[in-house]
């Protein structure tokens, strides 16, 4: 296997340990503002390394999960290439 998939592949599994763990924390309501912005910078870094990965194995399968209420519909994200899709 390529080596920066690798690579990726165990950054992803340390940010998604420290973002469970960070929900957690965020969860409890104590009202830290920094903790937000850290918890948000892990997503982005997330999003970007599932984009990367994506593109070095140049196909997704797609993991939907439930992104939340939209407008006139709900909407999914892909866990893994980060793309999102209205139903
Ligand atoms: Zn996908």
């Amino acid at each position: 296997m390529d080596k920066r998939v690798e690579e990726i592949e165990s950054l992803l599994k340390d940010i998604g340990c420290a973002t469970s763990g960070l929900s957690e924390v965020l969860d409890l309501g104590l009202g830290i503002p920094d903790l937000r912005k850290v918890y948000k910078a892990l997503e982005k870094k997330q999003a970007s390394l599932y984009k990367e990965l994506n593109k070095l194995k140049k196909k997704c399968s797609h993991n939907w999960k439930y992104g939340g209420h939209g407008h006139n519909d709900d909407w999914y994200v892909c866990t893994i290439c980060g793309e999102t899709e209205d139903r």
